[in-house]
């Protein structure tokens, strides 16, 4: 993918992730600052990258750092689409570039389920932080039920290769999955 603005993201990102002794925290505080300044405006995701499948939501990868260390992937949400409730096992920004979505975080209980701790809906320009820190666990939307929607991730890993949980909120029930990446529609 070709950006010089994307460019410039990947190598800042690649200075805030991998520099000597970064926490988890300044890394997402930097990251964050990263994506929001990528997403203020949205002029330079190939359309490639922006396109919606009919049946499922697609995760186009636009970077992987060659260490593994962090990875960025563009979410395409198709009207109406959305996300079990899952984690992610690692530190993760969401940026909105396009359109809305909304983000229902969970808190496991004591007893194993999990139960809804309120629902965050996010406009171009607003970001979110997810890890096992500071929550991991949530339900994404599409907001809009009659329009594409587009946000911009960062991981703390090679998320489409990352073993992680889908769970069923009602019982804990967690079931592994592996989420790999959509093919561009070049
Ligand atoms: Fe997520």
């Amino acid at each position: 993918m070709q950006s010089r603005k994307f460019d410039a993201f990947v190598q800042a990102l690649d200075e805030a992730v991998n520099g000597a002794e970064r926490t988890e925290a300044a890394i997402l505080k930097d990251a964050e600052a990263l994506v929001r300044d990528l997403i203020s405006v949205d002029d330079w995701l190939p359309d490639a990258y922006a396109q919606p499948h009919p049946d499922y939501y697609q995760q186009y990868c636009l970077h992987v750092c060659p260490r593994d260390t962090f990875s960025v992937v563009s979410f395409v949400w198709g009207p109406g689409q959305y996300t079990p409730v899952h984690d992610h096992t690692v530190w993760g920004v969401i940026g909105m570039l396009r359109g809305s979505e909304t983000s229902e975080r969970y808190v496991r209980q004591p007893d194993g389920r999990y139960t809804s701790a309120g629902v965050d809906t996010l406009h171009p320009g607003m970001t979110e932080c997810v890890s096992p820190d500071i929550g991991d666990v949530h339900k994404v939307s599409n907001a809009l039920d009659d329009q594409v929607s587009i946000s911009i991730h960062v991981y703390g890993a090679n998320i489409g290769k990352v073993e992680r949980h889908v769970f069923v909120p009602e019982t804990g029930e967690a079931k592994s999955f592996v989420s790999g990446y959509a093919q561009p529609q070049v």
